[in-house]
């Protein structure tokens, strides 16, 4: 009974997430585009530099709270023939706008499954690579998502999440807090109609743990060579890390 409370808040922390990208899921790519000015393409394509699926043998890769399926149409198209990319989301509005984007391009090489990062209905020891882009801070219980990360990579295979993070450059941390508080939610109101959802994102990036901390929490996961990459003046960052 203890522990009635802490289910009550997880529960509805994921409710709440889960409502915002049901209302936002038709337009979530334009308001990608419109909230971060093209930036997130660049981010993503970053995160596809560091992972660098091969080209020429099989290589499984899981991108999970993969949503319209960004970032795992990208790893196909850098990685070769043999890649195959699984895209899990919680929310199956997002998962279908991702499965009309993919329609007739990808073939047998991507598939679409509805599941938790929390506890991945997947086997162990099955993915060459996870990737979570902008996903992490949506979870409740991050340690969890990172176990279970660890849980579905093979041996020697990779972590890799992209996640917004703290600006640490002078001037460009007061010019993005008042963009984060005052344009972002205005950007949600007049493109989604839903000013709340985008307020309850910008809260969300302002309680992830800092670089550091996440950094601590990936190694207490089990993970080694763990790294840390701001990127834009710290606005987002790429953690690496690999499973011995
Ligand atoms: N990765 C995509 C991208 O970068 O464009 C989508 C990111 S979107 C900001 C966050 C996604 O996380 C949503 O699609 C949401 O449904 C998903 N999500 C939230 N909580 C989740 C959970 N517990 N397990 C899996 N996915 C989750």
């Amino acid at each position: 009974a203890d522990f009635g409370f802490e289910t009550v808040a997880l529960n509805e922390k994921q409710g709440r997430v889960d409502g915002v990208f049901h209302s936002v899921a038709r337009r979530y790519d334009l308001m990608n585009d419109l909230m971060s000015g093209g930036l997130h393409r660049a981010w993503k394509a970053q995160l596809i530099a560091m992972l660098r699926p091969p080209k020429g043998r099989p290589f499984a890769h899981l991108d999970v709270a993969g949503g319209t399926g960004d970032v795992a149409f990208r790893v196909l198209e850098a990685g070769g023939p043999a890649t195959q990319v699984t895209v899990l989301d919680i929310n199956e509005s997002m998962l279908r706008v991702g499965a009309e984007r993919a329609a007739g391009r990808y073939g047998e090489r991507i598939a679409f499954v509805t599941g938790n990062a929390e506890t991945l209905p997947l086997p162990d020891a099955s993915f060459d690579a996870y990737t979570i882009a902008f996903g992490i801070r949506n979870v409740p219980r991050i340690e969890v998502a990172l176990a279970e990360a660890k849980r579905v990579l093979k041996p020697g295979g990779r972590f890799l999440c992209l996640e917004f993070s703290a600006v640490d450059v002078p001037l460009l941390d007061k010019i993005y807090e008042a963009y984060s508080f005052h344009v972002i939610p205005r950007i949600g109101e007049r493109v989604a109609g839903d000013a709340d959802s985008y307020r309850y994102l910008v809260e969300s990036i302002r309680k992830f743990p800092t670089r550091g901390a996440f950094a601590g929490m990936i190694e207490r996961a089990g993970f080694r060579h763990v790294t840390e990459r701001p990127l834009s003046g710290g606005i987002v960052a790429i953690h690496s890390g690999w499973k011995v």
